[in-house]
């Protein structure tokens, strides 16, 4: 299998050169822009992600988000931000961004974010497995480290909405959406008490969630 191609859009020099540098070091094929509408030529069908900055000098990165997003190739979207205000970063999930980083950021963690970003492109759509949960789509069977769980019909489709972003994290706005209604006005406690039900079926013996809680934001279903 070709190596996944990954698009860096970044204007500071020092930070696009490490990130060239450690993403072809991993065996990644990678293209460095420095301008938005560098980064919209250089994404072609094939493109498996592309990181990319916000403060861009022509234009900003959540423009360029949206453009990807809308255009044919729509590849992965992993934002890089010095605005570590949340509502920035909301905004950047609400224009379609897959995940995002805060800089300063360590290399180890973006590499494990590239990771699991590229991985969702060669998932087995109907097997979802992340760390010891297993997740059979079609035949709604849901498995923690080989053993059963029972899940009611939302909770089943909560887990595949998180499992599918395996890593990500996923808007409570999203969650909202996908597993109950586009049109849900519920008040969004529900999917509180989903998580909460889901979480102790999945671990029941009290241990590391799967399910992590990002604050003001969703959650991301992580390994243990
Ligand atoms: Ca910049």
């Amino acid at each position: 299998m070709a190596s996944p191609h990954i698009v860096v859009v970044e204007d500071d020099e020092g930070i696009g050169g490490s990130l060239e540098r450690t993403l072809a070091g991993q065996g990644y094929t990678v293209s460095w822009v420095r301008t938005g509408a560098e980064a919209l030529a250089a994404v072609d069908p094939g493109t498996a992600l592309v990181i990319l900055d916000l403060g861009l000098p022509d234009q900003d990165g959540l423009e360029v988000c949206r453009r990807l997003r809308s255009g044919p190739a729509a590849p992965q979207v992993l934002i890089l931000t010095a605005r570590a205000e949340e509502a920035d970063i909301v905004l950047g999930l609400d224009a379609g961004a897959d995940d995002y980083l805060v800089k300063p950021f360590r290399l180890a963690e973006l590499l494990a974010r590239v990771r699991a970003c590229t991985r969702r492109i060669d998932d087995d759509r109907d097997h979802l497995t992340v760390d010891d949960l297993a997740v059979d789509i079609g035949a709604r069977i849901v498995e923690v480290a080989g053993s059963r769980v029972e899940l009611r019909p939302k909770e089943f489709d909560l887990l595949v909405a998180l499992a599918r972003n395996a890593g990500r994290v996923v808007t409570r706005e999203r969650l909202l959406e996908d597993v109950w209604d586009e049109h849900w006005f519920g008040p969004s406690k529900t999917l509180d008490i989903h998580i909460w039900s889901l979480r102790r079926k999945l671990d029941p013996e009290g241990g590391p969630s799967h399910i992590s809680t990002v604050r003001g934001v969703g959650y991301r279903l992580d390994a243990p």
